[in-house]
């Protein structure tokens, strides 16, 4: 039996993990190299140290029944120590595939599923290469590390690929062709170790300076393309034999769907569930983490979620009839994801 789960990242999804941990009677223990991060309000305990203090990690992986996490760019060595004592979930095959965007988008290929043309970029030649190829605007992006449109580059013309280079200050990158989408969608889906499949219905994405902006559901879709963004979702968790919840993003093209990227974690666009299910993403990891069985995942309300970014905090309107979901953070800084509000309504669709 779960009684505590261990969570390495201390920022919202954690504290939000925290949370639906605590609704289901389960404790959960944060490791986070920064100070006051807004999972300690809410959780048990609280390790602050370095992903490379060996002994805070044993200490940490000594304490908890399951660990989990709330971000990708985990290093391979701190996995490595973890998992010789305590159980890490989802398992390091979904974190080495979705860590880097060369192997993740050779991985979806090899699904059959269509991704955005790429080429790996390791020199000032190979993009200029890439981008006569393409014939089109790209973007350079960096292989790891990148979130919220952080280390990504728009090229339009052939004079721009010197500068953008130089900007990634040497760090491995593709260049992906710009995919001409009529819209952005996610389905966040889970699956239990007895491989169970749930999805959450898909949601539509608003993008602004490369960061999630609202996700509306349902999202404007045929049902034919709503079934292929559940079914190739529940691949990707089929072929990683994934434990979790994990966020697919995907185009919406006049050619179909294409996969933008896989994130082995709650989603930001999967926070609407919050609100509109009676099981919410939070709780669905959690459940499927613990082997509990996956919950219904029904949507009973449409649902419009928006990002508080930056000063956006500052003019909430805390009257409005909308859920609010705050992270306590204490510094307000642009770009910065400071909570965000469902907006609900009667289900349509
Ligand atoms: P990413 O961090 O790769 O998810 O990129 C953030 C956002 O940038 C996406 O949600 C899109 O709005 C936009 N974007 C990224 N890659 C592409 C692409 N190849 N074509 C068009 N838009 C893109």
């Amino acid at each position: 039996m779960t009684e505590i789960i261990g969570i390495l990242g201390g920022g919202q999804l954690g504290r939000m993990l925290s949370v639906a941990a605590a609704q289901l009677g389960i404790k959960t223990h944060i490791y986070e190299p920064a100070a006051n991060p807004p999972a300690q309000d809410v959780a048990a305990k609280v390790f602050t140290a370095a992903y490379d203090n060996n002994e805070a990690l044993k200490e940490f992986a000594n304490s908890v029944d399951v660990i989990t996490y709330e971000f990708e760019n985990i290093p391979a060595k701190t996995l490595e120590i973890l998992e010789k004592i305590t159980p890490v979930l989802p398992e390091k095959i979904a974190l080495a595939t979705s860590q880097d965007r060369a192997v993740e988008k050779r991985f979806l290929q090899k699904l059959g599923l269509s991704v955005a043309p790429f080429a790996e970029v390791n020199s000032l030649k190979d993009l200029n290469a890439a981008f006569a190829a393409f014939g089109t605007s790209a973007i350079l992006k960096t292989r790891r590390f990148g979130y919220d449109g952080k280390g990504q580059v728009k090229i339009t013309a052939p004079g721009q690929t010197e500068d953008a280079f130089i900007s990634l200050n040497g760090a491995p990158a593709i260049l992906e062709g710009f995919v001409d989408f009529e819209r952005e969608i996610s389905v966040i889906a889970a699956r239990n170790k007895h491989g169970k499949v749930s999805c959450f219905d898909p949601g539509e994405n608003i993008h602004r300076d490369g960061i999630l902006y609202s996700t509306t559901v349902p999202a404007n879709l045929s049902h034919t393309m709503e079934t292929d963004a559940i079914l190739l979702a529940a691949r990707i968790l089929n072929a990683l034999d994934y434990v979790g919840v994990m966020g697919v993003e995907l185009f919406v093209t006049k050619g179909g769907l294409v996969v933008n990227e896989i994130a082995p974690r709650v989603h930001n666009s999967g926070h609407w569930t919050q609100d509109a299910c009676l099981i919410d993403q939070f709780q669905q990891h959690i459940r499927a983490i613990c082997g509990w069985p996956l919950g219904d995942g029904m949507r009973h309300s449409n649902a419009t979620m928006v990002n508080l970014i930056g000063e956006d905090v500052s003019h909430l309107n805390k009257n409005d009839g909308t859920g609010i979901h705050l992270y306590g953070k204490k510094d307000i800084k642009p770009g910065r994801k400071m909570g965000h509000y469902n907006r609900i309504s009667p289900k349509t669709a």
